[in-house]
């Protein structure tokens, strides 16, 4: 399930596709652009005023990139669409290095997601097995996974090739270099 919610990133929806069209899964893309555009503003993620911080973070920057409860807006839509089709599971792969910014990354979070939704009395778990992870940590789990990194997408500006400048790119670069592995992110196929 992926969220259209006018992402200057909308190049994640394409790169999600691709995903799943090799795992052979279906993907649901909830459109709420229309109203996001005119409501989630702010932010350098979804407002055209607001510039996307092309440097490595810090932690005024990183804060610009906030949009305030998105993941308690796309986890609530998961979790409704999971108990409507019979499903067990929402998966979800917050990480330790959002924690410091990002609130809806944060176990305690996750925790009250799930303890949420146990009120609403669904039979759905949250499944977060990132949350205690660095991204340098997790690129050593995908590559013992197999999974398939050039078709990830990181970049916050969207074009058609990572921009390699942005907070977002610098991040994933700098995981890679950490895991001691080389980043096929060329954006494609
Ligand atoms: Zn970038």
């Amino acid at each position: 399930m992926s969220l259209d919610y006018g992402q200057r990133h909308r190049r994640e929806l394409t790169a999600a596709a691709l995903l799943a069209e090799r795992y052979k899964v279906p993907q649901q893309v909830v459109e709420i652009r229309g109203w996001a555009r005119g409501y989630l503003t702010g932010s350098a993620l979804t407002d055209s005023l607001v510039p996307v911080p092309k440097e490595a973070y810090d932690e005024a920057s990183m804060r610009t990139t906030v949009v305030p409860n998105r993941n308690a807006v796309l986890l609530n839509l998961a979790a409704a669409v999971a108990s409507a089709q019979g499903l067990e599971w929402v998966a979800y792969a917050a990480h330790s290095g959002d924690h410091f910014i990002y609130a809806d990354c944060r176990p305690l979070f996750v925790s009250t997601t799930q303890a949420l939704w146990c009120a609403a009395e669904l039979e759905v778990r949250l499944l977060a097995p990132f949350l205690d992870h660095s991204k340098a940590e997790i690129v050593v789990i995908g590559c013992g996974l197999g999974v398939p990194f050039n078709l990830t997408w990181s970049c916050y500006l969207g074009g058609d090739r990572p921009c390699g400048g942005c907070g977002s790119c610098i991040e994933r670069r700098k995981a890679f270099e950490a895991a001691g592995v080389e980043d096929p992110y060329c954006g494609g196929p």
